[in-house]
């Protein structure tokens, strides 16, 4: 199962585990600690109690109580002093560890805050860097289905070169369709009438040759009829070969099978497929079953993320599932410009996504 990047309050998610950034007493603080323990009530600090506090980069594993999850995960996150002291080894062990106490429990959901990006002061980008790589790592050989939850907004601001690009993109790509727009509007006009005139042409010539076809068949008639058995011919003529029925059973590969022609054709395997699209295995089942199965949007794109399709087959792919890549909408635009750069990495471009609000792809 896969990894959901949210933004929200920890404490209001239901799921089967939350994991508190707790500081090494165990015995409640500020951030996101605090907001748990008021949320769970007394019965968590009096259990926290007994727990004989927690090292940094470890996890302790407690009931909810009053949150609507059943576990609390508290793990101790390392202070910031630079980087140099070991902090991302230990920031990642905080990841390690609350997962496989989650998995020991039974969970099947689990929910993160950004481990020490708050008074800890890791720079939330690395932090969420680091968060993701292991969350990652765990899933590719476990199903869960793990939630990072981000809780500030205003103060969450990852990865300001490639945003920097991804912005300068959309302004572009936005320039260049206002631009077009304007072109094509002015041309419209035009073409149109240019359209008209050939058409008009097109239907005198068979006007004429079919008056002269009928004229040469029976001399003896003319005018009138004439005309009304050129209408007759060019109603046959333009009349479609094959019937509605045989245009339906002549469909083209569908996105289904599409999917499944591209992952043999890639050597991948059908975990490693889902698993690189961030969709779950029941979904991917109903696609694999079904071959006229319609997919969201945004699956859709997984899977051409996942499958590292060049634009143009990307393109292609989603068209079968009734989908287009506009230059008029950001999500759009910031999916193509991952595309283009050939960055497949579907984490990043959730976080991009995110960043810009728009809706994350998988499941
Ligand atoms: P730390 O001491 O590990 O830095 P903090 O609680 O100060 O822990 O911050 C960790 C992260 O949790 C920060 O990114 C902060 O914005 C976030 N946070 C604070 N309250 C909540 C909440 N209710 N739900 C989810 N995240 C929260």
């Amino acid at each position: 199962m896969p990894l959901k990047l949210i933004r929200g309050d920890i404490t209001k998610l239901e799921c089967d585990a939350i994991v508190n950034a707790a500081n090494s007493t165990l015995l409640g603080g500020g951030g996101v600690d605090g907001a748990i323990h008021r949320a769970a009530g007394r019965g968590l600090l009096n259990e926290c109690r007994k727990l004989g506090g927690c090292k940094t980069g470890e996890a302790k594993l407690t009931k909810g109580y009053r949150l609507p999850c059943r576990f609390v995960i508290h793990t101790v996150g390392p202070v910031w002093r630079g980087g140099d002291n070991g902090e991302e080894d230990l920031l990642r062990s905080c990841y390690r560890n609350s997962l496989s106490l989650a998995a020991d429990n039974g969970c099947e959901s689990v929910a993160f805050p950004l481990i020490s990006s708050g008074v800890y002061g890791y720079p939330k980008d690395r932090a969420l860097r680091v968060a993701t790589d292991e969350i990652v790592r765990f899933l590719s050989g476990s199903e869960m289905l793990v939630y990072i939850v981000i809780f500030d907004k205003k103060s969450f601001d990852i990865g300001e070169k490639l945003f920097g690009d991804i912005e300068a993109f959309i302004d572009d790509s936005y320039a260049s369709d206002a631009y077009s727009y304007t072109l094509e509007r002015r041309r419209a006009p035009v073409m149109m009438d240019i359209c008209l005139e050939e058409a008009a042409e097109e239907d005198e010539k068979i006007d004429r040759r079919n008056k002269k076809l009928y004229q040469a068949a029976a001399p003896s008639f003319a005018g009138a009829s004439a005309d009304k058995l050129s209408a007759s011919v060019k109603k046959e003529k333009r009349a479609p070969k094959n019937t509605l029925e045989d245009e339906l059973n002549n469909l083209d590969e569908s996105f289904s099978e599409m999917l499944l022609r591209k992952i043999d054709e890639k050597g991948m395997t059908d975990v490693e497929c889902y698993k690189r699209a961030n969709v779950d295995r029941k979904l991917f089942s109903k696609i694999r079953s079904d071959r006229l199965y319609r997919p969201s949007k945004t699956t859709a794109i997984a899977f051409v993320i996942a499958l590292e399709l060049p634009l143009e087959e990307a393109k292609n792919m989603l068209m079968k599932a009734g989908y287009a890549l506009s230059r008029s909408n950001k999500f759009d635009i910031i999916i193509e410009y991952f595309i283009v750069n050939a960055n497949y990495d579907i984490f990043e471009i959730n976080e991009a996504l995110f960043k810009f609000d728009q809706n994350l792809l998988g499941v």
